[in-house]
């Protein structure tokens, strides 16, 4: 089982020719209301590539349709906590030069408990894994108690926040980040020597650096892997990062190498960038398995 402790939004998306300026009010004639959230993303990804997902997190009462749409995408929900806090959520202003300004409400997202975590851990068992992004509260009690229970810790540190993440880097067992985050964490500037940097400074660290289209790499300790991203015709890369993360721990669990495992993310997260869309871009397995046999 992957427990995934993590964010779950609404994501309200508007279109307009021009973001709304002071005291204007405008009428916006293209609505959408999608799920969305980093950990919510990652728990459909992990989902669709065939992972026994448990996701932790919280949602306002009168939002069970959104419990519902992730029960229906194959995502565990019986650990999601109703609060009285609104849903996390994001207006987004869309413009037509595909600009956008985004408002974000953490809300019931950073109303996590420690006798919910408690709970959780509780119980889990050895050979299970927690997955954590930066959209929640009580990261670091979470990965303290995970170590307790012996349970691995997977961690994405998006949105980056340098000093915490350094911060908790003792309890992680993989650390997954884009090159941005992981420039920001080792203070560098390059991709070359930010991958120089990691073993240097973490030598015990496992870390999965994904490089947009130039693929990911792979460092730990002595180990370093390098896999190239499939050449496709990109539209639309929300979601990639997600994408890739649940299939890469999906792939993992199962049994598969490091190697095979970044391999079948990459092939997943390049289907995803060929699709408009966040959460309803990511893959099925069959669409995946497809698109390798190609
Ligand atoms: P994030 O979305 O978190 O910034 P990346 O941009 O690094 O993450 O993308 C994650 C993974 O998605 C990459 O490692 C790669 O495998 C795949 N990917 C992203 N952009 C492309 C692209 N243009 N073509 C093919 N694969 C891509």
């Amino acid at each position: 089982t992957i427990y995934n402790v993590g964010s779950i939004n609404l994501d309200h998306l508007y279109q307009l020719d021009h973001f709304v300026r002071p005291g204007e009010t405008m009428a916006s004639d293209s609505y959408q209301c999608l799920l969305g959230g980093k950990g919510a993303n990652q728990s459909v990804a992990l989902a669709k590539a065939g992972a026994d997902v448990k996701h932790v997190g919280a949602v306002h009462h009168s939002d069970q349709a959104v419990i519902d749409q992730l029960e229906s995408l194959g995502v565990n929900t019986d650990l999601i906590k109703r609060v009285d806090t609104a849903t996390g959520h994001a207006i987004i202003q869309l413009t037509k030069a595909a600009e956008n300004s985004i408002i974000l409400y953490q809300g019931a997202n950073h109303t996590l408990s420690e006798a919910q975590i408690d709970q959780v851990l509780s119980s889990a068992s050895a050979g299970d894994w927690v997955l954590l992004q930066n959209e929640t509260n009580l990261i670091e009690y979470t990965m303290r108690k995970a170590q307790q229970h012996q349970v691995k810790v997977a961690f994405n540190p998006a949105p980056m926040d340098a000093e915490l993440t350094k911060h908790v880097l003792e309890f992680v067992d993989l650390l997954i980040v884009n090159e941005v985050e992981g420039m920001d964490l080792m203070g560098t500037t390059d991709i070359d020597s930010t991958i120089a940097a990691f073993p240097k400074a973490y030598p015990e660290l496992a870390v999965l650096m994904t490089l947009g289209k130039a693929g990911v790499c792979y460092f730990s300790g002595n180990e370093t892997l390098s896999v190239d991203a499939f050449s496709v015709d990109a539209v639309d890369t929300t979601a990639a990062g997600d994408t890739f993360i649940g299939y890469c721990l999906s792939s993992l669990m199962s049994g598969d190498d490091m190697t095979q495992a970044i391999t079948r993310a990459c092939a997943a997260s390049a289907i995803c960038v060929t699709r408009l869309g966040a959460a309803s871009s990511i893959p099925t397995q069959d669409e995946v398995t497809a698109f390798l046999a190609e």
